[in-house]
């Protein structure tokens, strides 16, 4: 399936001729060669002056950091109302298309990736968590990723006091990309082989040899798995470094170390690398992008509009690194993009348009 889902996307990519790269330079002259707004325009529209999408976006994704942390908030704030309805609606909410373990003590929603990925490894076809992520994706897209993963929004933040972004070749592009469909095969494979061994009574010897693989293979490299069950679990624990002796029982900890090592890591590269983890590793991201290329809402381009020869900005700003201008004008197909909308919001010509079909 990983080898289909690239052969396509490459086979797209050299039907359509590959455009120019427009330098820094030159995107420079294409802004300057429009016109200003007035003060007048900009004081007739004194809310999108303030409110924008870029904005709106930001906003969305801190109250999604916190609103899916909300067992957390609600033990601050006395909330025990809401953590005993919500422990009680709790099976009926379907997962979603994001980066969020199933045991994180403190979250409200699960990722669709986790869930299945553990479902799988009990033993179980996750019909309920495979259907509502398809369904939503199908709709939706990944606007999951851009809007709400709580690590997507970690490194968006990482990403923000950097203008100046680093885009590699695009060969080495397509190549880091190819790693996390290999990811998601050796996590998947392993999740189906312990369940079908659970099923068959022969698990005891396969769960020994993979240790903290074989819940969930993915969850010691999870970001997200680190910072909201391994971290809370370190701090519940008492385990917080106050002092030496403490930080003596936090090294002792098996795996946390090098796990927030990771962890800190990816956010440093996010730095030059906008959404370095989502574009390469995520296996979520991944299976999500297969099921969204073809969604019903999208990005497009006004052809009327766009001056693709002569400007790139949308490239520019995109995080995911998308050739956005060797897409068709009518729909983007891209299974990279995460509706951020940042291509929108920049493009200087009002080019990028959201597309329902
Ligand atoms: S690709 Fe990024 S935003 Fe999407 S689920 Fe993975 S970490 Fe989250
Ligand atoms: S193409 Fe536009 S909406 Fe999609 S990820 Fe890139 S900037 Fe965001």
């Amino acid at each position: 399936m990983a080898e289909d889902a690239e052969k396509a996307d490459v086979e797209r990519e050299e039907e359509i001729p590959p455009r120019k790269d427009v330098s820094r330079e030159e995107k420079t002259e294409a802004y300057e060669g429009l016109p200003k707004r007035s003060y007048r325009e900009m004081l007739s529209d004194p809310v999108g002056l303030i409110f924008n999408v870029r904005m709106l976006r930001r906003f969305v994704q801190i109250l999604f950091i916190v609103g899916i942390n909300a067992y957390f908030v609600a033990s601050l704030s006395g909330g025990e109302a809401f953590t005993a309805f919500w422990r009680n609606i709790s099976f009926i909410i379907p997962a979603l298309p994001i980066l969020s373990p199933l045991q994180a003590p403190a979250a409200i929603l699960a990722g669709s990736f986790d869930t299945f990925e553990r479902e799988f490894a009990s033993g179980f076809f996750p019909f309920y968590t495979l259907g509502t992520m398809i369904i939503v994706l199908i709709v939706l897209g990944r606007a999951g990723c851009g809007w709400m993963c709580p690590f997507g929004t970690l490194q968006d933040f990482a990403t923000l006091p950097n203008r100046k972004k680093i885009r590699p070749a695009p060969n080495t592009e397509t190549e880091m990309r190819r790693l996390k469909a290999y990811i998601f095969i050796i996590v998947m494979f392993l999740a189906v082989w312990v369940g079908v061994s659970k099923l068959t009574g022969t698990s005891a010897a396969l769960t020994a040899a993979l240790g903290p693989f074989a819940e969930a293979a993915f969850d010691p490299f999870s970001p997200a798995y680190i910072l909201f069950v391994a971290f809370p679990s370190i701090i519940s624990r008492g385990l917080w470094p106050t002092g030496l002796g403490n930080l003596w029982y936090v090294l002792q900890w098996g795996w946390f170390i090098p796990q927030l090592i990771f962890v800190i890591v990816i956010l440093a590269i996010s730095f030059w690398f906008p959404r370095a983890f989502c574009r390469w590793l995520c296996p979520a991201g991944w299976i999500y992008g297969i099921f969204s290329k073809d969604s019903l809402i999208g990005i497009g381009r006004n052809p009327a509009k766009c001056t693709p020869d002569t400007c790139n900005i949308c490239e520019v700003v995109c995080p995911m690194n998308i050739k956005i201008r060797r897409f068709p004008y009518q729909h983007m197909h891209s299974p990279d993009c995460i509706l951020c909308l940042e291509c929108k919001s920049h493009c200087p010509r009002k080019a990028i348009v959201i597309r329902f079909s």
